[in-house]
């Protein structure tokens, strides 16, 4: 591409106009159309809410309207203010995006086990209380605790279907979420269940893990199915 631009700049295309030799062309009328404009008054100097008193201000300040945003028009209003209980509500289409740099800190091997297949917990180095949904310290005494493999097999403890969820899970509704438990863990794993209906789930039954090949780095890179 380079190589063409060299060759055509070789054969001297006309002379496109510099910004100078632009400007040097347009200074005539440039001076003469600015003879013609009235001197400008020196401006005057912005005057904010706090500078001067309420008094000179009264009916004098408003703040500038501006074209973003939402354009709404003839929003219906009743005479009677007792009608406005049976508005039906205002909706807007908000484009809304944020962009975050998250750490996972001390959560970060539990995420890397996910990714790789593996549940872990943790467990207290003092009592051995044993978390399914690791702690970095024990809640019941308060001393470290160290990582530990969980198995990937464990039964549902209780159950639930969503019909509503967040944003990201809305689409989805409904679904069921279980509360798992596992050999040798004293608390309980937050997961889907998937693979089965609402009438196929019964406390008791057991369940085993599934990952998501592509991992996202969510706790919901683990979900369950009937085992
Ligand atoms: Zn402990």
């Amino acid at each position: 591409m380079s190589k063409k631009i060299q060759k055509k700049a070789g054969k001297s295309p006309p002379r496109r106009p510099t910004s100078r030799n632009r400007t040097e062309t347009l200074r005539p009328a440039l001076e003469k159309a600015l003879r013609r404009m009235p001197k400008a008054k020196p401006a005057k100097r912005a005057q904010g809410v706090g500078t001067v008193s309420a008094g000179n201000l009264r009916g004098k300040v408003r703040l500038p309207e501006t074209e973003d945003g939402n354009s709404a028009f003839r929003i219906p209003f009743p005479k009677d203010l007792a009608h406005l209980d049976g508005m039906s509500p205002l909706v807007i289409r908000w484009h809304y995006e944020m962009e975050y740099l998250h750490s996972y800190a001390q959560d970060s091997p539990f995420f890397a086990g996910l990714a790789n297949g593996r549940l872990l917990g943790t467990r207290c180095i003092h009592c051995r209380y044993t978390f399914a949904t690791p702690k970095g310290h024990c809640m019941r005494c308060g001393e470290k605790t160290r990582w530990i493999e969980l198995p990937l097999k464990g039964k549902v403890h209780s159950w639930t279907t969503c019909y509503f969820g967040s944003q990201e899970f809305l689409k989805e509704t409904p679904f069921n979420l279980v509360l798992v438990e596992f050999e040798g863990a004293d608390t309980l794993l937050l997961s889907r269940l998937v693979g089965v209906g609402q009438d196929g789930i019964a406390v008791g039954m057991e369940v085993k893990a599934q990952f998501r090949r592509n991992a996202k780095l969510l706790a919901s890179d683990v979900y369950f199915v009937p085992a």
